[in-house]
């Protein structure tokens, strides 16, 4: 993997990052395919109607159903989807944490209970990265031990403990496997801990900066704490973050978020909330959300968005859409998430030539200000 800072504008940075199976400017934004799938989309159109160099998978799914060694028998992510761009995976610990009623944290690992089939598994910090090198993905997540917030501060000194100890074990089985030739065009990227407390956040980062991944994410985020509160957390954090390597701020967030964070300095995102939304009928423009099912939109022939250029407002009008949600059309969910990752990444590409231009407060105060006229 290559990273390159190439312009900064005050603590927002524009950066280029090339992996074994794409290059990309940064900040960026990641649509998840959780299941090796952008829900309703595919390859094409991941690749030639959204221009997307970047997606995540989720490795708790993909190791339940089908399984990581199917995956890999099909020549891992990018053969088995055919989206040739890069993956990035997480390790499946924040699923096991969320999706499983009965998830045990101890020092070893994460005991889960299956959400398919009730059937119990342990994620350790080399089985989950053993379960990525099976899917081959451009960028790993390690093994990490998260909390819900608000939490107490014992738990949370205990996670920011296990957190680099798991980060230590993590990077040294890299090492050794990669000696023994697995694993060689996948990084590693380790998960800041620590909630909301500054000083616990600030121990994990610096430890685990000294310990030579490839990047660093923020965890634990977007977990039910006040929007204000996360920007607090990222702009303490900064500081402590390698400035040459890409942070990443993990299931972030609404456009809003997206632009308070690169301001402070991030350079990755990823979230289901452009997906997720689209399949509700919430539809993201420049001016706010639009709920294309309201009456209000029966036989309506503009675009979603005038001057959007995505496949979707090219092609069809807000009547034939809020018919497609009304009458349950299945190419609905496809042609609101096209809107929607459309809207999202070209923010990030705004974002980009804002940096570039050292123009980012007069996109900020623009983007703001067309969402409240
Ligand atoms: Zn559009």
């Amino acid at each position: 993997m290559h990273f390159k800072i190439k312009y900064k504008d005050k603590n927002a940075r524009l950066g280029e990052l090339i992996t074994a199976h794409s290059s990309f400017q940064t900040p960026a934004f990641m649509p998840v395919g959780t299941a090796a799938a952008v829900k309703s989309l595919d390859a094409n159109d991941l690749s030639k109607l959204l221009d997307a160099k970047i997606i995540l998978a989720n490795t708790y799914h993909l190791f339940l159903r089908p399984g990581a060694e199917v995956i890999k028998r099909l020549g891992g992510l990018h053969s088995f989807t055919g989206f040739k761009g890069s993956f990035l995976t997480d390790s499946g610990g924040f699923q096991a944490f969320s999706l499983s009623k009965n998830s045990k944290p101890s020092e070893e690992g994460i005991a889960f209970k299956s959400h398919i089939d009730g059937s119990l598994h342990l994620f350790t910090p080399k089985s989950v990265l053993d379960t990525q090198y099976a899917l081959n993905s451009d960028l790993m997540m390690i093994l990490d031990d998260l909390i819900a917030l608000p939490a107490k501060k014992d738990r949370i000194d205990l996670s920011v403990k296990r957190t680099i100890k798991w980060a230590k074990q993590s990077i040294k089985y890299h090492k050794e496997r990669q000696k023994e030739g697995i694993g060689l065009t996948q990084n590693i990227f380790a998960i800041i801990q620590g909630g909301t407390d500054y000083e616990a956040r600030r121990l994990c980062a610096n430890e685990l900066a000294g310990l030579g991944f490839d990047g660093l994410a923020i965890g634990g985020l977007s977990v039910g704490e006040e929007n204000q509160a996360m920007y607090d957390t990222v702009e303490a954090l900064m500081p402590f973050m390698p400035e040459n390597r890409p942070r990443y701020l993990m299931g972030v967030g609404s456009p809003e978020d997206l632009v308070e964070n690169v301001e402070r300095g991030v350079d990755l995102f990823d979230c289901v909330m452009p997906t997720r939304n689209a399949r509700n009928g919430t539809l993201f423009t420049k001016e706010g959300r639009l709920n294309i099912k309201r009456a209000e939109f029966i036989g309506k022939d503009d675009p979603i968005e005038l001057n959007c250029e995505c496949y979707t407002c090219k092609h069809y009008s807000k009547g034939y859409l809020n018919h497609l949600f009304r009458a349950k059309e299945l190419s609905f969910f496809r042609l609101a998430s096209l809107h929607n990752l459309h809207y999202y990444l070209s923010i990030m590409k705004s974002m980009q030539v804002a940096i570039k231009e050292g123009k980012f407060s007069e996109f900020k105060r623009d983007f703001y200000h067309k969402r409240s006229s």
